[in-house]
């Protein structure tokens, strides 16, 4: 296994245009030895060409990718020691199951022996014992990712193996399972695993640090808790939680920002971060579940127009108006539901400041 390291790394298909676009933005990045991580974003923000980086099928046209300190970018794919598993299963139809397995291993050198109970393992695993003597071509589309996935786990020598999204042609009831027997995997064999996802549930199950990409960036990379406690961008906010976050777009005032008529206080080292800034893209976010809800006046409570309730079973999701913002509330399902108008509030701890987009840190950093 290996330390993966990305160096002032971007990247741009075609700079011979007018105005280069660069799938992947300068970032640098550091995939520790070992970790099970994911990496997480919307349809088109670049996972798929980080991952092709790593593994070397793509040349990035800035940058550097470091393998445990070592330069790897002039280094050929088959020389760099990973496994990759695509979206859609890559196996050899003509091969049984046995030989579409064994073969990575067979072209390591491997010996017959290692061969016979590698595969065995790795097919137990998967599920796939009693298809080994299947042709491949025979397979279910199922099946055949099972295939996919497991010649990219027989070589317990790689240093890393790189998941792009390997469960979309699975049956949904089968993808839970796969999930949990690739963490079985990551816990006994400890390989660096980074696994690309669109889905905020399949990284949080997979992954113990989330990598959440946008528009080219890794803009954070957190513990699932981080990214839902401390959105360190406005995306994360959204992307995160179901609903994602309220942002409300604000303006300075005397007593801090304000939304129309409404002001909203903030701590010291954020009223400094505000003065100091020249933007004016400020915005303020608070997650539904951490929105207070009365139906009935209580203390400086803000009073808000009841839009509808959504009864999700164990919670409610109550849609509000507060002056021309829509704000979203979680409430536990035994909370009294407020009719037409209810008085909300937002904890001073779970309302967060952005600035251009950007968190502002409830307090000064020391390190
Ligand atoms: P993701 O895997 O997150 O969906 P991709 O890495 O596939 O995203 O794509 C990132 C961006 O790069 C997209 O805007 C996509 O259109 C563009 N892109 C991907 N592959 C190519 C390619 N071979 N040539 C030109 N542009 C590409
Ligand atoms: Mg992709």
């Amino acid at each position: 296994m290996a330390e993966i390291q990305l160096k002032s790394l971007a990247h741009c298909y075609d700079k011979q245009v007018e105005q280069p676009q660069y799938a992947i933005r300068e970032m640098n990045h550091v995939w520790q030895k070992g970790g099970a991580y994911a990496l997480l974003g919307p349809s088109g923000c670049g996972k798929s060409t980080l991952l092709n980086i790593i593994s070397g099928l793509l040349e990035p046209s800035d940058g550097e990718v470091l393998f445990d300190g070592v330069r790897v970018n002039d280094i050929p794919p088959q020389e760099r020691n990973i496994a990759q598993v695509f979206q859609f299963p890559v196996v050899y139809d003509t091969m049984t199951v046995f030989d579409n397995l064994a073969f990575p291993l067979r072209n390591m050198g491997a010996s017959k022996a290692k061969v016979q109970s590698k595969v065995g393992e790795i097919a137990e695993i998967l599920d796939l014992t009693a298809v080994l003597n299947k042709k491949a071509a025979n397979l279910s589309a199922d099946e055949k990712q099972k295939v996919s996935m497991g010649r990219g786990l027989v070589r317990d020598d790689v240093s890393a193996i790189l998941f792009d999204e390997p469960l979309t042609v699975i049956d949904p009831h089968l993808k839970w399972k796969l999930r949990r027997k690739l963490k079985q995997i990551h816990e006994q064999f400890n390989i660096t695993m980074v696994y690309v996802t669109h889905d905020q549930l399949e990284a949080s199950t997979f992954a113990d640090k989330i990598a959440v990409m946008y528009n080219g960036q890794v803009v954070q990379f957190g513990t699932p808790r981080e990214l839902f406690e401390q959105p360190n961008h406005t995306f994360v906010g959204y992307f995160i939680g179901s609903p994602g976050m309220n942002l409300m777009e604000v303006e300075r005032c005397e007593q801090g920002v304000c939304f129309g008529e409404q002001s909203i206080a903030l701590n010291e080292h954020e009223l400094n971060a505000v003065n100091a800034s020249q933007s004016t893209n400020l915005k303020v976010g608070i997650r539904p579940e951490f929105v207070h809800v009365w139906d009935k006046p209580n203390g400086d409570a803000y009073q808000a127009e009841v839009l509808f309730v959504e009864d999700l079973g164990t919670y409610k999701i109550l849609s509000l108006k507060l002056g021309e913002q829509v704000i979203k509330a979680r409430l536990q399902e035994d909370q009294k539901v407020p009719h037409q108008t209810a008085y909300i509030s937002f904890p001073e701890q779970w309302l967060m400041l952005y600035i251009d987009e950007y968190l502002i840190a409830k307090e000064a950093h020391h390190d």
